[in-house]
């Protein structure tokens, strides 16, 4: 287990370079506009596509850079300081949650049609999990694919899902029959039978495109079907982490960036004859948030280090970071909202946009709770295998 200190080398530097130099031309002068217009901008998938930026931790073979993760977490960073949430998870969704699946356990052919093409920014891509009727429990999903020779015939519908209406193709979790037995299908969202409806009157995220799905009879070749039938739940499982591990990324670097705002702010603006950073209370609210914000990188740090050792193997890191980092992140936006007073309700220092869109980090990619779940049945099996005894007092909700 190791525990990172400066991850990043020359390499990621000029990566880090050239991603700023492309959000100050062509993302940071829109924000606003598209904030207003909940507008998910399509031509930025072409232009990050053109550029490599959604390759940057994908192999050579398929038109990745062939870095290694952090290339991942520099650009998660520079997104998160642009401050603009929705695009931001839309460009990786595209790129984190559908794409690595095809790519650890796609076939040639679906690499090149689909993969090569997405990392090319050619075609946008979404991952239909979540439904009407389930989300934290996935083993609850509806969505059929009934066996038809050659093709899959899918019924049902996917909800709240990011890219929904612009994607090409929807890597979608589909089931065969009882219990576990689940596939991935990846499904063209040309073919007949599919619809899709925007869902757009939401908390935040509002430059990100959210669609409710419709399959109703859409044959699906048996060609699309990722890796072995019936492992999907297991494979959505694995996915999970590296979605989950963005996540915790991008809630630290909110933090940070929040942090920063805060501090400027408190600066600048006076009250009682001098600036607000001068009374102790801000300047100690500051100093807290500087500690949680700190905190919230090391420990998603730690996540990314471990998942470039161990992968979907680091579990309990990626869960508890995910956890930590989107609950302690929020309570730094939430407090940097606070140091603005009544400007930080106004959209004119976007600090209630970063409030709007981070709120979303305890609930996407797994609940908080869910993570709790996670991390509590590791963790007590931790305390089995080192035979540690526990001495049980009355009323204690652990004991072993
Ligand atoms: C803007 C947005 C974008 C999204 N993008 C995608 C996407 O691209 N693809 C996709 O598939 N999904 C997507 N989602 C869905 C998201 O992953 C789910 O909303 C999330 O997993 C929670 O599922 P749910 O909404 O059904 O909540 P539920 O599962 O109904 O949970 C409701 C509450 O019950 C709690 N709960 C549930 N189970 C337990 C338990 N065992 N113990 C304790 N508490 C529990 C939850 O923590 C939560 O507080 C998106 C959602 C939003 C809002």
């Amino acid at each position: 287990m190791a525990i990172v200190v400066n991850p990043f080398t020359e390499e990621h530097q000029l990566l880090r370079d050239s991603f700023r130099k492309f959000i100050e031309k062509e993302i940071t002068p829109n924000v606003e506009t598209w904030e207003k217009n909940k507008e998910c901008p399509r031509h930025i998938f072409e232009k990050m596509g053109q550029q490599g930026f959604f390759g940057v931790s994908f192999p050579t073979e398929v038109g990745g850079s062939g870095m290694d993760l952090w290339s991942a977490v520099v650009i998660a960073e520079e997104l998160a300081y642009a401050n603009i949430g929705g695009l931001g998870m839309s460009l990786y969704a595209h790129t984190y949650l559908p794409l690595p699946l095809i790519n650890a356990v796609g076939s040639d052919v679906q690499k090149k049609k689909y993969l090569v093409p997405a990392l090319k920014g050619e075609k946008v891509s979404a991952l239909g999990l979540t439904e009407p009727g389930a989300g934290s429990d996935l083993s609850g999903i509806s969505t059929t694919a009934v066996d038809n020779g050659d093709h899959y015939l899918v019924n049902g519908s996917k909800m709240y899902i990011t890219n929904g209406t612009m994607a090409d193709f929807v890597v979608t979790l589909v089931r065969h029959g009882e219990g576990y037995n689940m596939s991935f299908l990846i499904i063209d969202t040309n073919t007949p039978g599919f619809s899709a409806n925007k869902m757009d009157w939401k908390l935040g995220m509002h430059t990100s495109d959210t669609g409710h799905l419709f399959f109703d009879n859409v044959v699906v070749p048996k060609e699309n079907l990722i890796g072995q039938q019936g492992m999907g739940f297991y494979y959505a499982m694995n996915n999970l982490q590296e979605e989950r591990l963005i996540g915790a990324v991008t809630g630290a670097f909110a933090a940070e960036a929040a942090l920063e705002k805060a501090k400027r702010y408190a600066k600048e603006r006076e009250a009682f004859g001098r600036p607000i950073g001068k009374f102790q209370v801000i300047r100690h609210k500051i100093a807290q948030m500087a500690i949680k914000a700190e905190a919230c990188k090391a420990f998603a740090f730690h996540a990314v280090q471990e998942f470039i050792e161990r992968g979907a193997e680091a579990v309990k890191v990626i869960s508890m970071a995910k956890a930590f980092t989107s609950e302690v992140a929020m309570e730094v936006v939430d407090a940097a909202l606070q140091i603005h007073g009544g400007a930080g309700y106004m959209e004119e220092y976007g600090i209630a946009r970063s409030w709007r869109d981070l709120r979303l980090l305890t609930i996407g990619a797994g609940t908080t709770e869910v993570m709790h779940e996670v991390i509590s049945k590791i963790v007590m099996d931790e305390v089995q295998h080192r035979n540690i005894v526990i001495k049980a007092r009355k009323g204690d909700a652990v004991s072993a």
